[in-house]
């Protein structure tokens, strides 16, 4: 399959949106990471995503939309709650997962009667929806199990011939994923902590279920058996390099003479990514952010970046775990793979 490499003109996303109607594979930006698009009332167009991903069927994906109204093509008997949140936080890094439509594909759900649903803030991915005039199913655009994409290089050194158009489109603002909400109940739970905050969730429904780590695969409480998501128990987000996740950076700044020599070696074949700045010369490449918002925006392509630069580890500090910090840090555990409650396959 030779690749459309597409820019983002009005000229450039008609050719996308014909392609997404004839059934084929579109990347796009969002204001998450880059998407991997495709019809998701078109099972044949569906099957292709977990083909050209690699993924687990059994990892359900997220329908795209480009408005509230359009939610009744792939979901019925919405709860109030969940509409309330829509009006609040769409459009936005916010992916509610309500009871679906009988229209929806089993493949888009992985045979879940839940269908997540996302309306995202921007320009580029809610002109490509209208323009192809259906809901568009669209998983993080990279290969399962590597970190998602947040330019299109990066969707295009993992997707190049798997995919029928790439729009080439700004490198994504929030680079983290969007917050996963069961709004199946009035009760709402966080499946997965991202871009909207748990503070700004608690704020307008004080009742929701915080997210409650890597072990939310299983369930929380026993009433919560049903409410899970199954993404979580795979593999994610992972650099060929080893992610190692420094609690503290205060050895490195303050005390290098201790740090044993093979060790030493090791730093500097490594990269470091943070918010404070490690002493000089000891990693082959630093990246110092002003913020955690700065940090979460750098961390994917950081990851590609070492991979591209065949660094043996990536250091990343610890960051504090509220607001964004919460998303973040769930992706370094993941990736670093260093929870206990982690479930591969
Ligand atoms: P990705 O698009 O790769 O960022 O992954 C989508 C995430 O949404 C995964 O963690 C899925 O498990 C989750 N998800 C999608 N549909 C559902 C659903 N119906 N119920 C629960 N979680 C879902
Ligand atoms: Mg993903």
């Amino acid at each position: 399959l030779k690749t459309q490499y597409l820019a983002t003109s009005e000229g450039d996303l008609a050719i996308a949106a014909e392609l997404l109607q004839r059934g084929e594979l579109v990347v796009f930006p969002t204001e998450t990471v880059y998407g991997l698009g495709a019809d998701a009332l078109n099972k044949n167009a569906v099957a292709k995503i977990y083909q050209a991903k690699g993924r687990p069927s059994d990892n359900p994906l997220i329908v795209h939309v480009s408005g509230i109204a359009e939610v009744s093509r792939v979901a019925v008997g919405i709860d109030p709650l969940a509409l309330q949140l829509m009006e609040r936080f769409w459009p936005g890094p916010l992916t509610l997962v309500l009871p679906k439509r009988s229209n929806v594909p089993d493949s888009v759900t992985a045979g879940l009667e839940t269908v997540a649903v996302r309306f995202p803030n921007h320009g580029v991915a809610c002109e490509l929806i209208r323009r192809a005039a259906r809901p568009l199913a669209a998983p993080s655009a990279n290969r399962s199990g590597r970190p998602s994409a947040t330019t299109w290089q990066a969707a295009a050194e993992d997707l190049d011939g798997r995919v029928a158009a790439i729009v080439c489109g700004e490198p994504t603002g929030l680079g983290l994923e969007s917050t996963v909400v069961d709004g199946t109940d009035h009760i709402p739970l966080i499946l997965r902590p991202g871009g909207i905050t748990l503070e700004a969730l608690k704020a307008f429904a004080p009742n929701i279920i915080p997210y409650s780590g890597l072990g939310s695969g299983q369930s929380q409480t026993p009433s919560d058996a049903h409410r899970n998501s199954p993404g979580l128990r795979h593999q994610h987000y992972q650099p060929r390099a080893k992610v190692i996740v420094l609690e503290s950076i205060t050895l490195l700044q303050h005390d290098t003479a201790a740090i044993p020599p093979q060790s030493a070696l090791q730093l500097k074949a490594s990269h470091f990514i943070g918010c404070t700045s490690p002493e000089p010369g000891l990693f082959r490449k630093v990246i110092v952010c002003d913020d955690v918002k700065e940090y979460a925006a750098k961390l994917f392509d950081c990851f590609r970046n070492a991979d591209a630069d065949a660094a043996v580890a990536i250091y990343c500090e610890s960051v504090p775990e509220d607001g964004l910090g919460v998303a973040l840090m769930d992706r370094l555990r993941r990736a670093s793979n260093s929870s206990d409650n982690n479930v591969h396959s």
